[in-house]
């Protein structure tokens, strides 16, 4: 394994930067006086979550799609792979384009990372269990997964994407990180992006009637972005190649979910129910213990605390994009 100073800057190519985890981890690293190569085929990520990065002397912005083949110039210390899309509405809009980015974009910048000699850190998911039959799921737990099935696309394409990062690393021993993210919410989700969280706040801000699909009595966990990112960095410092899971175990139903927000923002918005999305798991926990005995990591912004940063967040977002 390639030794790594933390002192000395560092180039740090992020694929996926202008998406909500890209943009908060291209905030990470520039805060640490690291370059940052911010890498982006603008689908479902924006350009106005980097805005403010712009004007940094440490940081560009290259628009590429990772499916297809891309140059860098220069050395590369560290490739972060966060492109995909990452919401199930936009997944089931851009199925083709899922399977691509994970599978063929993996490899390309796996290539990168070869040719770069640079440690590679990979974004998986949660859904990798899919709709899981234990909870909560350790790592070691190999998942109830449809291949047929419409989350099929972004489920198989992160387990395609595991298998290569692993053959990678055991055919070119290449260094590489692989974080298995549960549901993460904060500032720059998008209020459209069809998530829970995002629909839940703008419907409660908007006055408009809260959608639970089903009867609402599925689980989450929900991780504030701050905590995730931190988990990310440290994990990237690590020695430990095999897929570690990164969320906040505060496991709760949907509909619980949606009462806490109504209480919090006073919003009179009704609940309505909508049909249960084909597939949709219906718990889901981390076990968090081996993040904690290898990273020493453990979430610590509150539930209430991350809720009441998101709040603001899509308030000023209504206000600036004129959402009613
Ligand atoms: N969900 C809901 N209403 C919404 C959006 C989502 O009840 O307006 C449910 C969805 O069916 C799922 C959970 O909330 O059970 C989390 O959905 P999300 O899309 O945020 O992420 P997932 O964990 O399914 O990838």
């Amino acid at each position: 394994m390639k030794k790594i100073s933390k002192t000395k800057p560092k180039t740090v190519l992020i694929a996926g930067a202008a998406g909500f985890i890209g943009s908060h981890l291209s905030d990470l690293f520039i805060e640490k006086g690291d370059r940052v190569i911010a890498v982006d085929n603008l689908l479902t990520g924006n350009i106005k979550n980097l805005r403010h990065l712009v004007s940094d002397k440490n940081f560009s912005f290259q628009k590429n799609d990772i499916s297809k083949p891309f140059r860098i110039a220069g050395p590369v210390d560290f490739i972060l792979n966060f492109a995909s899309p990452a919401s199930p509405p936009d997944y089931l809009k851009y199925p083709i384009q899922t399977l691509e980015v994970g599978s063929l974009g993996t490899r390309n910048l796996l290539e990168l990372a070869r040719e770069k000699k640079s440690i590679f850190l990979h974004a998986s998911t949660s859904e990798v269990y899919g709709d899981p039959e234990v909870s909560p799921q350790k790592e070691s737990y190999w998942g109830h997964v449809s291949s047929v099935g419409v989350r099929s696309v972004y489920d198989e394409a992160k387990r395609f994407s595991e298998a290569m990062i692993m053959a990678y690393h055991r055919t070119y021993r290449l260094d590489t990180k692989m974080v298995r993210i549960f549901n993460t919410y904060g500032r720059r989700m998008r209020p459209q992006d069809g998530r829970v969280i995002p629909n839940f706040m703008t419907q409660a801000l908007l006055g408009k009637p809260l959608t639970i699909y089903g009867k609402g009595q599925q689980t989450r966990s929900y991780c504030y972005v701050d905590d995730l990112v931190s988990g990310i960095h440290t994990l990237l410092f690590s020695n430990f190649h095999l897929p570690v899971n990164l969320g906040n175990p505060n496991e709760m139903t949907v509909m619980d979910l949606a009462k806490m927000i109504l209480k919090r923002t006073g919003s009179r918005s009704k609940i309505v129910y909508r049909p249960l999305p084909a597939d949709d798991p219906k718990q889901r926990c981390p076990d968090i213990a081996l993040a904690q005995k290898v990273l020493g990591w453990k979430p610590q912004v509150p539930l209430q605390e991350g809720l009441g940063y998101t709040l603001d967040y899509f308030r000023e977002e209504i206000l600036r994009n004129k959402l009613r």
